[in-house]
């Protein structure tokens, strides 16, 4: 067996309006390069400035991963020629990143990951984006509105073990970061990229020779890529061969990871201060903004609504996955709670409704899930419904029917109950009314229920409790037909 390790570096595009050194747009799927300018170009002699914005963003990712914002934070020039960039260097962060020394806790589910994993963050640090390269045959078109966008490059020690670990480091991180509202999160479109770092050694013998998986854009290309590494990196030990420190690429088609360039000693970028930009000493009323944007955390809320709801720890976690569901959760059981009903009852029964109904809804609707927050079944609208059926004023199934109809119409729960006649009939006299009409036409049902074993009578009362419900289009509460068809029946004979 060997000992493996894994590092990440996980770029995330920030969700800021302009570029980082720039004041052009940084927006997505327009005419390529309709977005640039001469800072963004690289043209000679002009001016970058910081985009406060994206600092403020990225110090909030920081701060969140635990991390120490220094004094005193500066950028650095990475050189290297590449077509995607213009400028033939990069303006990036090296000896002073604006994150350093934090944490992440995995929380995993103990059988593929273990139950509590402490991942330490090396740093976070601010960059610019490069352009991309469209390779149309044998020509290579070069599209200039990603150059210059604000990326937040978060760097891990290498501390997880496993495909798995990586897979929930990303999806942990890209929850969090869409808590914080700073990336969209989008691992196809690449608002969300990772570089993996894999290497194995004999335990006790510390790192081994690290490989790179780069480019990956998707979790479970992050996790299947991990481990193919890990066993491939473990056939070439068995043989007594060495691993060769390269870079490599995963291939979706084949399953498999391939080389791309060998990397045998760190490539010298020549870093040095950038010029033009001064070094950034954040303020008070910097530090005051970053602290104003934190929110709790994805992790915090699912224990929070484990120990404030009883909700068990698979639920909590599917609702607290998009904020707007788990905001939308918490406000509709609130409401339920002012209209009357006890908090963990109004919190599963509304759980219930979101996570079978109105999901199911949303999805037959075309939504995502964060649509949540416009849609017609408000919170308000919800929590009437959730007390109503507890209040035993609608069965179980026009229930589901009623949230259909708010969502189709546009009204309150109670207005459509009421239109439909689906309100539930309680008044015992007038069911026994109904259950006198059922006693006409179905004499001799009673008579044979009457002297009938107690498995063929319980099969005769449901039949007559049915013809009850029959008679009344649904609104009989089956509870109360049921006794009194009892009664009727009499005792056996
Ligand atoms: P480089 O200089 O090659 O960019 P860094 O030290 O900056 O390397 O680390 C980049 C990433 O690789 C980090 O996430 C780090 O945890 C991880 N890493 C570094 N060395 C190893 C190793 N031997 N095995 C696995 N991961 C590693
Ligand atoms: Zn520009
Ligand atoms: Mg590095």
């Amino acid at each position: 067996m060997y000992q493996s390790f894994i590092g990440l570096e996980v770029h995330i595009h920030l969700l800021t309006r302009t570029k980082v050194f720039c004041n052009c747009a940084s927006s997505f799927g327009d005419e390529p390069n309709a977005h640039v300018c001469p800072v963004c170009m690289g043209y000679p002699g002009v001016l970058p400035s910081l985009n406060i914005e994206a600092m403020r963003m990225g110090c909030t990712v920081a701060r969140s991963l635990n991390c120490t914002i220094p004094d005193r934070t500066w950028f650095e020039r990475k050189q290297y020629f590449y077509p995607d960039m213009p400028k033939n260097y990069q303006i990036s962060q090296f000896a002073s990143p604006l994150g350093q020394k934090g944490c992440m806790d995995l929380e995993g589910n103990g059988k593929t990951t273990p139950l509590k994993k402490r991942v330490r963050i090396k740093e976070c640090h601010l960059e610019e984006d490069a352009g991309k390269m469209i390779h149309l045959g044998r020509a290579s078109l070069l599209d200039y509105n990603r150059a210059g966008v604000s990326l937040l490059e978060i760097v891990t020690e290498p501390d997880m073990e496993t495909g798995e670990e990586a897979e929930l480091f990303i999806r942990q991180l890209r929850r969090m970061v869409r808590y914080l509202g700073v990336c969209d999160g989008n691992m196809e479109e690449g608002s969300l990229r990772a570089d993996a770092n894999v290497s194995i050694n004999f335990p006790g013998k510390g790192l081994g020779k690290k490989v790179e998986i780069k480019n990956l854009n998707s979790s479970r290309f992050v996790r299947l890529g991990l481990n193919y590494e890990i066993a491939r990196q473990g056939v070439l030990l068995d043989a007594g061969k060495e691993v060769i420190q390269e870079t490599r690429l995963w291939n979706e088609n084949r399953d498999q990871t391939e080389p791309m360039r060998t990397k045998e000693n760190a490539q010298d970028y020549r870093y040095f201060p950038e010029p033009d930009l001064p070094v950034f000493a954040p303020d008070a009323a910097f530090l005051a903004s970053v602290e104003a944007s934190l929110v709790e955390l994805p992790q915090e809320r699912i224990s929070r609504f484990m120990a404030e709801y009883g909700l068990s720890a698979e639920y909590a976690d599917l609702i607290c996955d998009e904020k707007a569901e788990a905001d939308y959760f918490e406000e509709a059981v609130g409401q339920a709670v002012k209209q009357g009903l006890e908090k963990s009852d109004a919190a599963s029964r509304i759980n219930n409704r979101l996570v079978s109904d109105i999901r199911h809804i949303l999805s037959r609707e075309g939504l995502p899930v964060s649509a949540i927050a416009g849609v017609r079944i408000t919170p308000r609208r919800l929590a009437s419904l959730v007390v109503l059926s507890a209040r035993g004023k609608v069965s179980g199934k026009n229930a589901k029917q009623t949230l259909e109809a708010v969502m189709a119409e546009d009204k309150d729960p109670e207005d459509i109950i009421r239109e439909r006649g689906w309100d539930l009939l309680t008044d015992p006299r007038q069911i026994a009314r109904e259950v006198q009409g059922v006693y006409e036409a179905e004499g001799p049902i009673f008579e044979e229920a009457r002297g009938a074993n107690p498995k063929r009578r319980r099969t005769l009362t449901a039949y007559l409790v049915g013809k009850v419900l029959e008679r009344t289009a649904g609104r009989a509460d089956p509870g109360i037909a049921g006794e009194q068809v009892e009664r009727l029946i009499g005792t056996p004979l």
